[in-house]
């Protein structure tokens, strides 16, 4: 009989996974099926730009079934349960799916109620009709105070609010309006973000720009009528635009299932990302409780990985059939490809067609280059490649 494996969300961890599983697994051992609420992938590191007036939102989407091999099943619904102990997922619309393996990519919802005042007091662009909204908001903002900082840790992309101080600051200077426009960048933490040596050289940029950094403020509620945002540290910043990340959370079934550790992630292993406890379920992306960025980078990395311990799985348990279809490579896999290290690539733009890139993993964190045009073009490059590269497996 063929495995059922199911895999929850289709964005970046949940297509790529798909695509992979069917190219590595032996034709016919395994029936590969992705559960998605919309059947929609998003291309959301996009949503930057569409913010920013750079680009309009059409080229961030595509349809799941487009992006997929032929043979994976597409499952139109959403996961509003798992039964670890039966092996059975609850869906929203049609009964429930039997799994055998199962490959939880979720990702992470906006939390905005979190925060008292957030939603309506301010902007993001951690979604298309967010972005969308702020790019309107941005349109007719004419000079004053604009506040860029991060409702709720962690959150997905840390790089992203600073490229959006610096690109921000670029198309201000282009409107001439950066003379009557103050940017005060609120962080939680006592430099730019998350990562030490990457603000070592954001920090110096953003005072060339003049964008003001204002450490240790975490977000405690925002008044939209009297446009103040108040810290829990006690401060009060006022403002005429705030750009606030919301705050983030892992999808609402992963905790009814009991699978969220006390950080309400996912609770996977770091390095076989098997979730703790449960044989044969693994979680990639956002939703895990890793100690890494949530990024599209990360979930690219972890994708193998999981892949590989399906695929040894079931070559293992189901070798006599797969001899009799005569497809097993006998192979040897580099024990690289058995354990995730922490893996992340991420570029930051830093405004004026510059940026620089992150490399990093658990033990070694990065050492970013100069910013230069060479990195600009590169991100600009891999967002145009993207459509037929990461989520189809092929890079
Ligand atoms: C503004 C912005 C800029 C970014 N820039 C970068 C960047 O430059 N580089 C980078 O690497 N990353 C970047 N990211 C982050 C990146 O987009 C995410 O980290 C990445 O998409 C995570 O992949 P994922 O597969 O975990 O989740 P997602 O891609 O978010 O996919 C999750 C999927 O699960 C589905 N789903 C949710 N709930 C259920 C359910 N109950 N049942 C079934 N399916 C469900 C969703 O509909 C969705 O399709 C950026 C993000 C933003 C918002």
């Amino acid at each position: 009989m063929p495995e059922e494996i199911v895999i929850l969300g289709g964005g970046v961890g949940g297509t790529l996974t798909a695509n992979l599983l069917d190219k590595r697994l032996p034709k016919g051992s395994a029936r590969i099926k992705i559960v998605d609420p919309m059947g929609i992938h998003v291309y959301q590191p996009g949503f930057l730009y569409v913010a920013l007036g750079l680009a309009n939102s059409g080229w961030l989407s595509r349809s799941l079934r487009s992006l997929l091999r032929p043979g994976i099943e597409v499952v139109i619904d959403s996961a509003v349960k798992i039964d670890a102990k039966s092996k059975k997922i609850l869906l929203e619309r049609d009964g429930e799916l039997s799994y055998d393996r199962l490959v939880i990519a979720t990702g992470s919802y906006s939390d905005e109620q979190k925060v008292p005042g957030l939603h309506e007091g301010s902007y993001n662009f951690y979604s298309m009709a967010e972005a969308e909204r702020l790019r309107e908001a941005l349109n007719n903002f004419t000079g004053g105070t604009i506040l860029i900082g991060i409702a709720g840790m962690p959150y997905k992309c840390p790089p992203a609010p600073v490229e959006f101080a610096f690109l921000l600051d670029e198309m201000l200077r282009k409107r001439k309006i950066r003379d009557k426009t103050r940017i005060r960048f609120l962080s939680p933490l006592n430099r730019a973000f998350t990562i030490e040596s990457a603000s070592k050289m954001v920090q110096p940029l953003f005072e060339e720009r003049g964008i003001e950094l204002e450490t240790f403020v975490n977000v405690d509620t925002v008044d939209p009528e009297k446009h103040e945002l108040t810290s829990i540290e006690g401060e009060t910043y006022s403002y005429d635009l705030a750009v606030l990340v919301p705050p983030h959370r892992a999808a609402a079934f992963l905790v009814d299932s009991g699978l969220v550790d006390k950080s309400g992630w996912l609770a996977v292993d770091p390095n076989t990302l098997e979730v703790v406890g449960q044989e044969g379920m693994y979680g990639i992306g956002d939703t895990t409780n890793l100690p890494i960025s949530k990024s599209g980078s990360t979930a690219h990395f972890e994708s193998p990985v999981v892949v590989e311990q399906i695929r040894r799985s079931i070559v293992g348990s189901n070798t006599n059939l797969l001899s009799s279809i005569g497809r097993i490579k006998r192979r040897s896999v580099s024990p690289s490809k058995l354990r995730y290290k922490g893996k992340v690539t991420c570029f930051l733009e830093t405004g004026h067609r510059k940026a620089t890139i992150l490399i990093f993993n658990y033990d070694k964190p990065p050492n970013p280059p100069k910013p230069s045009v060479v990195w600009h073009l590169a991100k600009w490059f891999f967002n145009r490649i993207y459509w037929i590269t990461v989520p189809r497996g092929r890079v």
